[in-house]
Formats: structure tokens, sequence, C-alpha cells
């Protein structure tokens, strides 16, 4: 059987290029590894998505995810390993399993970046965590330190003060890269403390858990100790594109690259979401981009015929 068009993960780009291409008539599957939702599973409030005034990132998943069945998506679970094109017909591989399709659509998105200091690997789960919404509770009247300056420090930060004594917030510059809205939303917030021009060095603890961290001021060189009972790591994102690397389809950094009609230099391979070059990942973006890509492998399949 050869699919009109696989969609390669179902974050909400991949579900909303899943319901457009369905919605047409075409044939789809919807390949995921995990829950359909993608990094919105690990988002407390979403507040920019129109339509809800603030929604959980868990509910707004099951929301795109419930009309897909209407529209004749076939949901199949895998990792997918690699991406074949054989120029008429694509080929996914999973694991022991492979599916062919006339289209892909790659809609992987993009996946936390590690901050590359001594501990954090070690203590990974044990006070170390990227997922303020999955650990944040388990850190009850305990001092926190998140890691960065984006949007996903900031509001995480905020996130956790609802569990924690104290959130301090270190960032590498002395100025937030986050949303300024976001940025007031902190500097109001009694338990948020920043230190600024900093990194860190080390994350220390015993056999058990985290218990204090290493930061170095870049502007004095000097070194100073602190006790925090967890560390959230909040220093951006890599795209998710080791399955199609041999492609030829991405920039040296991975992200893939596509036209205003989400196509690759590949004929017949789309790209939408975060694991594309772009500006601005977000919900919405990634739901625009899904639509143009339903669209554009309905032509692309009417085109072919
Ligand atoms: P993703 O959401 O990354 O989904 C990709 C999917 O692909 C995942 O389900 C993954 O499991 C699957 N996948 C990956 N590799 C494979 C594979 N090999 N095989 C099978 N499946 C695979 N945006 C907002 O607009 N508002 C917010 O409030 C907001 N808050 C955020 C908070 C945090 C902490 C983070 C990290 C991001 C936030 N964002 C927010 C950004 C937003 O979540 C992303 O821009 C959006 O989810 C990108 O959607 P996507 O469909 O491109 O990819
Ligand atoms: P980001 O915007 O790339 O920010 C990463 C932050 O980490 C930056 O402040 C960066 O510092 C810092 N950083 C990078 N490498 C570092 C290192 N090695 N050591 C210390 N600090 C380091 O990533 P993000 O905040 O995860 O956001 C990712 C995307 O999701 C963005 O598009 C964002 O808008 C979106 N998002 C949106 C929302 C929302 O709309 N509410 C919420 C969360 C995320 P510099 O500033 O110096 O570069």
């Amino acid at each position: 059987m050869i699919y009109d068009t696989l969609v390669i993960g179902s974050g909400p780009g991949g579900m909303t290029a899943a319901l457009y291409a369905g919605r047409s008539n075409l044939n789809v599957g919807l390949i995921e590894q995990g829950a359909p939702g993608g990094q919105m599973n690990n988002t407390s409030d979403i507040e920019n998505y129109p339509g809800f005034e603030t929604i959980s990132g868990p509910d707004l998943s099951m929301k795109m995810y419930e009309p897909l069945e209407k529209f004749g998506v076939e949901n199949i679970y895998g990792i997918v390993e690699r991406v074949e094109d054989h120029g008429d017909f694509k080929r996914v591989i999973a694991g022991d399993d492979h599916y062919d399709a006339k289209t892909i659509i790659l809609a992987t998105g993009a996946k936390h970046r590690l901050v590359g200091v001594p501990g954090e690997q070690e203590y990974n789960s044990r006070g170390v965590s990227y997922c303020a919404v999955c650990d944040g509770a388990f850190f009850r009247n305990q001092d926190l330190l998140v890691i960065g300056g984006g949007d996903s420090a900031v509001e995480e930060g905020i996130y956790l003060t609802q569990f924690a004594d104290k959130v301090t917030i270190v960032h590498r510059r002395d100025e937030l890269r986050a949303q300024k809205i976001l940025q007031d939303r902190a500097f109001a917030n009694d338990k948020i403390d920043f230190i600024w021009d900093s990194v860190v060095e080390e994350i220390k603890g015993d056999d058990v858990k985290v218990r204090s961290v290493d930061i170095k001021n870049v502007k004095t060189g000097e070194v100073t100790n602190h006790e925090f009972g967890g560390v959230f790591v909040y220093v951006g994102l890599d795209p998710v594109s080791s399955m199609i690397s041999d492609l030829g389809i991405t920039d040296q950094a991975g992200w893939v690259i596509t036209d205003e009609k989400m196509r690759t230099n590949r004929s017949g391979i789309f790209a939408i979401g975060d694991i594309r070059q772009k500006d601005l990942r977000q919900i919405a973006t990634a739901v625009g981009d899904g639509a143009i890509a339903g669209q554009e492998v309905y032509n692309y399949i009417t085109e072919q015929a």
C-alpha cells in the first residue's frame, strides 16, 4: 500500500497537516513515537493560541487530536529512523517496519538543548530537569535554579513558583530574550530572583540528588557556589532531523529549508513547524505551516495524476 502522504510527528504542525490532507480525502498516515501534542505536552498555560484565553498544553493537544479520526487519518506508532527518497515514492523506516508514500510531511519539531556542563547528565532526573510541567511538583518548598533567558526559561520559571520557595533565573547576559509580557510578570514576582551575566560551571550533588551549583560571572570571572534543590535547563532548541540528514534539505545546524509552500528542495517532501528554518517557533505558526502543507500535498498529488 502507498499512502498519499505520511506525516511524521503529531505536534500541532503534524496534526494540522493531517487534518487538512485527510479532509481533502487523501489517504493519510500520521506516524508518532509518543503521545499526540509534541512540545505542547510540556507546556503549562498557553495564552497565545487564538480562541482560548488560557488552555493547558495537554488539553489543546487532545482538542487538535480528536477530529483526526473523523477525516480518516490513520495513526501509526513508530520511531522513524530514516526517510528515503525513491523519486515517485518515499519510504519511511521505523524499526522493523517501513511505510511508503507519494509525499512526506516532516513535522518532527525540535528538542531541548543540553547546557553541557559537568553534573548535567549525572544528575538528569535526580534534580536536573528539562520540563517544569512534568517535574515541578516534585520540588515543593525548594530553591530552584532555571538556566536561560528566553520564553521557556521565564515562563516555566514563573510556573515553578507555585511549588518552589524561590526560583532563581541565571542568564548569560544582562537582558532577557523573552517576550516583554513574560519579563514583566517575572520582574513582578516576589519569588523570582535573577543572576545576570552568569553561566553555570558545574552542577554538584551527592549520591541522591543535586545539592548546589557553581555559577561564574562572565564579566568578573568570579565563581560562587549556591545551594539549589533542582535545576531546570531552558537554553534553546535543536532540530529533530537526524532521520533526514542525508537528504540534503537542511542548513548546517539541521533546520530544514523550505519555500513558503513548505516544499523542500526534494519533490514531494515538505516540512513544517519547528523543524523548519524560521524566526518564530510557536504553536500558531506550526499550525499555519501544517495547513499550507496539507493543502500543498493535495495540489501536488492532483498535478502528478
Ligand atoms: P513538536 O511540537 O516539537 O512535535 C514534534 C512531534 O514529532 C513530537 O510529538 C515528537 O514525539 C514527534 N517525533 C519526533 N521525532 C520523531 C521520530 N523520529 N519518529 C516519530 N515521531 C517523532 N508556543 C506557543 O505558541 N505558546 C506557548 O505558550 C508555548 N510554550 C512553550 C513552552 C515550552 C517549555 C516549549 C519547549 C515550547 C513552547 N512553545 C509555545 C513552542 C511550541 O510548543 C512549538 O513551537 C510547537 O509545539 C512546535 O510544533 P511542531 O508540530 O513543529 O513540533
Ligand atoms: P530560545 O528562545 O532559543 O532561548 C534560549 C535562551 O538560552 C537564550 O536566552 C540564550 O541566551 C540562552 N542560552 C543558549 N545557550 C546557552 C548556554 N549554553 N548557556 C547559557 N544560556 C544559553 O529558546 P526557548 O526559550 O526554549 O524558546 C524556543 C522557542 O519556543 C522560541 O521560538 C520561543 O518563542 C518558543 N516559546 C514560546 C513560548 C510562548 O509563546 N509563551 C513559551 C516558550 C517557548 P541569549 O539570549 O544570550 O541567546
